[in-house]
């Protein structure tokens, strides 16, 4: 890659941020584009009538050195904190926020989905979104799940193939907000037996102060798999039962509940590298699914690359 070289990053979840923001710091030209308002992909919170919920990562729980450097410097900057329960970290105000650090002065392009990729000989260009008309990139780095990835490089056959055996699993989250507080002593689970897989108690996370008793619960991949097409409200139906059931609680209605499918969540057979490059199209790809199914595998993976990328 050359000094001069123009970057562009396709994701801005916490890999395709970190891989930006080494770059633009060694004062390379970089320009970030997701297809979501805000920033953080998976790293998510989702905001409604006074109620917020982590709906994507719950928990950060470091165990690399470097990963544990950057928590320690958000939790500095005030935007993550401990949660005693989980044995972790979580973002402030919401997951969301841990990323925003990361995200500051960089050129980033909300709302513009990239839909196809161009390789011509004057470089990339991408179609999509009416910002990126007639402008080309030096070099394209795709920071976006497995399946989203493996679609976009069709026309390269041979990164595609490299990429084929990484996969990634689906989980429905259901998000429900009660106005009076559930009769348990519950904050955090993550071992649960029948069709969910966690289960997290909003409140009791620092710095929230939601309107009533908010819970997020992630069914497990096998359950989420095996009702990938069904209606929001059967699910808010089904998880909301065996909530219930799991908590041991006498059921009562939420004041409100959402269900979000994710259909490319947690990473259940990694590409077993940290990330790949093939110089001479200008083309790299990172994400948690290079390495593994956590934030931190996301963190690591889009380091590595921005290391690579250096160092051409
Ligand atoms: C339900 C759930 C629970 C989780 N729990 C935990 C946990 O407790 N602890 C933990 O460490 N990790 C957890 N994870 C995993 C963690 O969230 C991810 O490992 C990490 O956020 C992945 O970051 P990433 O940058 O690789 O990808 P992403 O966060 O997915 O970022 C990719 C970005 O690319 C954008 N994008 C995709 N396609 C396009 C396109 N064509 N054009 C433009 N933009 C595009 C997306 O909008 C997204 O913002 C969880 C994930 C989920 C879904």
């Amino acid at each position: 890659m050359n000094k001069t070289d123009r970057i562009v990053v396709i994701g801005a979840g916490l890999s395709g941020l970190t891989v930006a923001r080494m770059l633009a710091d060694d004062g390379r030209d970089v320009v970030v584009c997701d297809k979501s308002r805000g920033l953080g992909g998976r790293m998510a919170s989702r905001r409604k009538d006074g109620w917020r919920f982590d709906h994507g990562a719950v928990v950060l729980r470091p165990t690399e050195g470097i990963f544990a450097n950057f928590i320690t410097q958000i939790e500095g900057q005030g935007t993550a904190a401990y949660w005693t329960d989980a044995k972790g970290w979580t973002g402030l105000p919401g997951m969301s926020g841990s990323v925003k650090p990361i995200a500051n002065g960089l050129t980033i392009c909300t709302q513009a989905e990239i839909t196809a990729l161009d390789r011509g000989s004057d470089g990339w260009s991408l179609q999509g979104h009416a910002e990126f008309s007639g402008q080309t990139f030096d070099q394209l780095v795709l920071a976006i799940p497995q399946p989203q990835a493996h679609r976009l490089v069709s026309p390269w056959p041979k990164v595609q193939a490299q990429i084929e055996h990484a996969k990634m699993a689906p989980c429905w989250t259901l998000m429900a907000g009660f106005d009076a507080p559930l009769p348990t002593d519950v904050t955090y689970i993550n071992d649960c037996a029948g069709p969910i897989s966690v289960i997290a108690r909003e409140i009791a996370k620092p710095g929230r102060t939601p309107p009533g008793d908010a819970w997020v619960i992630q069914a497990n991949a096998e359950w989420s798999t095996a009702h990938l097409e069904y209606e929001r409200a059967e699910i808010e139906s089904l998880l909301l039962q065996a909530f219930f059931a799991a908590l041991d609680c006498p059921p009562v209605s939420p004041v409100i509940s959402m269900a979000h499918r994710w259909r490319y969540a947690l990473t259940s057979q990694p590409l077993g590298q940290p990330c790949l490059t093939d110089e001479a199209l200008g083309l790299s790809i990172c994400g948690d699914w290079c390495l593994g199914a956590t934030a931190q595998d996301a963190f690591m993976s889009g380091r590595s690359l921005a290391e690579t990328l250096l160092s051409e």
